[in-house]
């Protein structure tokens, strides 16, 4: 059986119970006050947990995988592996400075105190700039730092960039992107990695089917080949006859990013009546 460590309530807490569930994976949320959550039809016991907690439990061996932020895992710098990108939580951690304050570069900071919950993802990028400054290492509303006098400058998480601005500060330069990841321990048994395995094939399926969308179309028969160059699908769209003479029914998939693209170029070749169907599993 895998032990899974997921945040207990916060920001990552709903898409990873989301991506479970998607994954046809079946267990009670830790919303209803539970600490752990044995699957019921899934080889796995859920575990829920503050974010900051998941890695250590994970190097520990306490749980075989977990899912935090990219963010938390580099500044705890524990050792696991990442083993898959997950790509939602998706959020930066920034520099901000007083917004009268002017900015020519990470330089400006030379000398000058800095607070955030982050030291050492913060300390390893002023090393790398070549500036020394002084980290003030806080844990929670870093961004009221330079207005009660504590720091000249803050780097905290950044989505909107609204706090920021709620708090007269302005954001200057990106330090570091991040995303959900699932991570895991280092020394997973044979039978554990099995599990795993079968974990990530049902994870790719559910991502693959995220973002691409089926379609379906009708098209005249001698727009076929140009419409079907747009539209390859996962080998060959499908062209099934429809009753009306010249024209046919063409199915495919597209990924999501062209479609925008691509639709105007169909269109044009000929296609009416598009239909864009949301695909729920997609094994390659
Ligand atoms: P915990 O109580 O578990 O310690 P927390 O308060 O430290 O929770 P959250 O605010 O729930 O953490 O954020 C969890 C993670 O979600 C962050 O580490 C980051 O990776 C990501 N995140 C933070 N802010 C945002 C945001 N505004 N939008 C999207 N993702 C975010
Ligand atoms: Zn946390």
């Amino acid at each position: 059986m895998l032990r899974i460590a997921i945040q207990k309530s916060g920001r990552l807490s709903d898409d990873s119970i989301k991506l479970f569930k998607e994954c046809g994976i079946r267990f009670e949320s830790g919303s209803t006050g539970k600490l752990k959550s044995l699957s019921t039809n899934f080889p796995a016991e859920f575990l829920f947990l503050r974010d900051d907690d998941i890695p250590g439990y994970v190097e520990d061996g306490v749980a075989d995988l977990g899912i935090v932020g990219e963010n938390v895992l580099v500044e705890s710098s524990k050792n696991v592996r990442v083993v898959h990108q997950l790509g939602f939580s998706k959020c930066r951690l920034s520099l901000a400075i007083p917004r009268s304050t002017q900015w020519n570069g990470v330089q400006d900071l030379q000398g000058r105190g800095i607070a955030t919950s982050y030291p050492r993802i913060l300390g390893n990028y002023l090393q790398e700039h070549g500036v020394e400054a002084e980290i003030h290492e806080i844990s929670g509303s870093v961004e009221i730092a330079p207005s009660i006098g504590l720091a000249d400058a803050v780097c905290d998480i950044v989505s909107s960039g609204s706090t920021l601005l709620s708090n007269g500060l302005k954001e200057v330069e990106v330090i570091f992107k991040s995303e959900a990841v699932l991570i895991g321990s280092n020394q997973l048994s044979n039978e554990k990695q099995v599990i795993l395995e079968s974990l990530l094939f049902r994870i790719n399926a559910v991502q693959a089917a995220q973002s691409n969308k089926y379609i379906v179309l009708n098209s005249p028969v001698e727009a076929i080949d140009q419409i079907a160059a747009l539209l390859p699908g996962m080998k060959a769209p499908t062209v099934v006859p429809l009753k009306t003479e010249g024209w046919v029914s063409l199915h495919s998939v597209i990924n999501e990013n062209d479609f925008w693209t691509n639709i105007v170029k169909i269109r044009e070749a000929g296609a009416e009546g598009i239909l864009v169907i949301p695909i729920e599993k997609m094994v390659y």
